[in-house]
């Protein structure tokens, strides 16, 4: 069969009729938005937040689960899972019940408790690193690792890989365009030329890595383990082997950032594929969904850290030392109170074995709908998640998962979704599946997009 194709004018049609719809369903979230108006800069508490599909932001009462419930007192399914935060679902009970405890118990202190040290031991016998800091945000985290790895190394430059996101820090916004490190576009307020610390190249290209790091002066390769922020690409095999053994044979430092690919499995891909990081990065998920993130570091980088702070409070002459790391509420009691019951309640392996086996099905189950059709695209899947991108083979690098955009499909397709009570991640087609979902919830995804293609196709 030949391969089919979407008319514009079909996916204008579908567009139009989605929009009406949601507006005429969702009276309480319009009417939120037209107040939001009045003190919320762009009627939204995040100024992305007005950049969904949806043509008014749409307004949550509660999630509990797999599910939320809209102020409209609609139902939904979510495959979108906070991008990742709530990973293991909506509230879980052992959070719930931990931040009940915690919440009469102080919050935040300034001084560590045993849970910290419980969280330590934890995340070393997961991921097998032996030491940890933690922090507030993902960002926060890959901000602090950064530092470290200049600290340590005396050098300035960071390796990223195109098309990566690592959340709002600023050496790490930058693309590729025409074999030069550009700033990323769209950025607002960036006072100095990033390309002069940070250069980017293709993922799964090993020439190109090896190019980048024989200058010898690059301090760290910040990447995830498989992209997952400009539609998911996998690393090819023995790409991030290469990973390894080139940062190794250049003097480079290797930051796994798997805030996203936890997702993969017990241990992340780190433990999965071995990946011997030298600093590991984990946000959103690791403390159930409440505000935390963690780096881990290898033994050699625990020492290397000291040589550098030793170094440095010789420099500052016996001063109170400003490491440039650090916020007051990072390690605060209820986040690490949360982070433990997390990681030994609800992250468990249990846990993973009900959510791998739903995204396979429904990695399955796309496909299937994608044949049915005869559409050219295709369906990554790593571990928990999976997406289907507009091209007929699974990209290799940002930029081949950039040119498969299709904005006014993807945004159609997850308007149609949202308006019959189905979330999956906005911008790019991703679906994470939680421990709560079910085989009935992926069923129901699967039944929405096959009937909005027919509709399409029509
Ligand atoms: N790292 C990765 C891989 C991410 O996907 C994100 C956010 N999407 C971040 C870091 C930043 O997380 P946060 O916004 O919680 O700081």
């Amino acid at each position: 069969m030949r391969p089919r194709s979407i008319l514009e004018a079909a996916v204008t049609r579908l567009a139009a009729n989605e929009a009406e719809r949601f507006l005429a369903r969702h009276p309480k979230s319009v009417a939120l938005a037209g107040r939001a108006q009045q003190s919320l800069y762009g009627g939204v508490p995040m100024h992305w937040m007005s950049d969904w599909s949806t043509p008014r932001p749409l307004f949550v009462e509660r999630a509990q689960g797999a599910r939320f419930y809209d102020v409209d007192g609609h139902e939904y399914i979510d495959f979108c899972l906070g991008d990742s935060g709530s990973m293991f679902g909506h509230s879980p009970a052992p959070i719930a019940a931990a931040l009940a405890q915690q919440g009469a118990n102080g919050l935040t202190c300034m001084l560590p408790g045993e849970d910290a040290v419980v969280c330590g031991e934890l995340l070393t016998e997961r991921f097998a690193l032996p030491f940890w800091q933690m922090a507030i945000t993902a960002t926060d985290a890959n901000r602090f690792a950064l530092r470290w790895a200049r600290a340590i190394t005396g050098r300035k430059t960071l390796l990223l890989f195109d098309g990566c996101y690592h959340g709002t820090v600023d050496d790490v916004m930058v693309r590729c365009k025409n074999g030069r490190t550009t700033a990323r576009p769209g950025l607002l307020g960036q006072a100095y030329d990033l390309a002069q610390y940070s250069r980017v190249v293709p993922f799964n290209d090993v020439q190109a890595l090896e190019a980048a790091l024989s200058s010898g002066d690059v301090a760290a390769l910040l990447c995830e383990p498989a992209m997952t922020n400009i539609g998911m690409v996998l690393p090819e095999p023995g790409f991030m082997q290469s990973c390894r053994e080139l940062t190794q044979k250049y003097g480079t430092l290797l930051i796994i950032d798997e805030t996203h690919s936890l997702s993969t499995g017990y241990g992340g891909c780190t433990r999965l594929w071995d990946l011997q990081p030298d600093f590991f990065v984990l946000g959103k998920a690791v403390a159930g969904g409440v505000p935390a993130s963690v780096y881990g570091c290898s033994f050699e980088m625990s020492r290397a850290m000291q040589q550098a702070q030793q170094r440095a409070g010789q420099q500052s002459a016996g001063q109170h030392g400003h490491s440039g790391m650090g916020t007051t509420l990072s390690a605060g009691m209820l986040a690490m109170h949360c982070m433990r019951v997390n990681l030994e309640q609800v992250m468990t392996e249990a846990a993973y074995a009900h959510m791998l086996d739903l995204a396979a099905q429904l990695a399955a189950g796309l496909r299937g709908v994608i044949d049915k059709h005869g559409l050219p695209w295709s369906v990554t899947e790593l571990g928990a998640r999976c997406e289907f991108q507009f091209c007929p083979h699974p990209p290799k690098n940002g930029a081949q998962a950039e040119a498969a955009f299709h904005d006014s499909l993807q945004q159609a397709l997850h308007l149609y979704l949202i308006n019959r009570g189905i979330l999956i991640t906005p911008f790019h087609n991703m679906m994470l599946c939680s421990p709560q979902t079910q085989p009935a919830d992926v069923a129901r995804l699967l039944e929405l997009l096959d009937a909005a293609l027919t509709d399409l196709l029509a």
